[in-house]
């Protein structure tokens, strides 16, 4: 099942960001899903559960938001969104398309809550 390895990559940025804030816990992850990704949500749910078992990540909330498919014609270049197939241009009637969106997961924003630091500054 795919959507595990790749939740593990999504989990290990996520600690890496966390990391990089000096955050104590994340609270919440936001995750972009396109229409096309290939990827069951219920599955990622599930792996991301699995993984944030302790740790800061632990109770941790996944969100998924979904995008859309877009597609650009390959006759007049006119960008637009699939909502059904087959496709074809609504400027053009061109069945002719490369999809140019909705193939991407990626992670939209990470809501984490920083350790409360008392001025012990060291920048490196
Ligand atoms: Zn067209």
């Amino acid at each position: 099942m795919h959507e595990t390895a790749l939740m593990q990559n999504l989990i290990a940025t996520v600690l890496q960001v966390a990391e990089k804030h000096n955050a104590a816990r994340v609270n919440r992850v936001v995750l972009s899903v396109g229409k096309l990704a290939n990827v069951l949500p219920e599955a990622l749910s599930f792996a991301f559960e699995a993984l944030t078992q302790d740790g800061i990540m632990k109770g941790a909330e996944l969100e998924i938001k979904h995008l859309p498919a877009v597609a650009r014609c390959d006759s007049c270049g006119h960008e637009y969104q699939v909502d059904e197939w087959p496709l074809s241009c609504p400027a053009c009637q061109s069945r002719s398309f490369v999809i140019t969106g909705g193939e991407e997961v990626y992670l939209e924003s990470i809501d984490c809550v920083e350790k409360s630091v008392h001025g012990e500054g060291s920048e490196g």
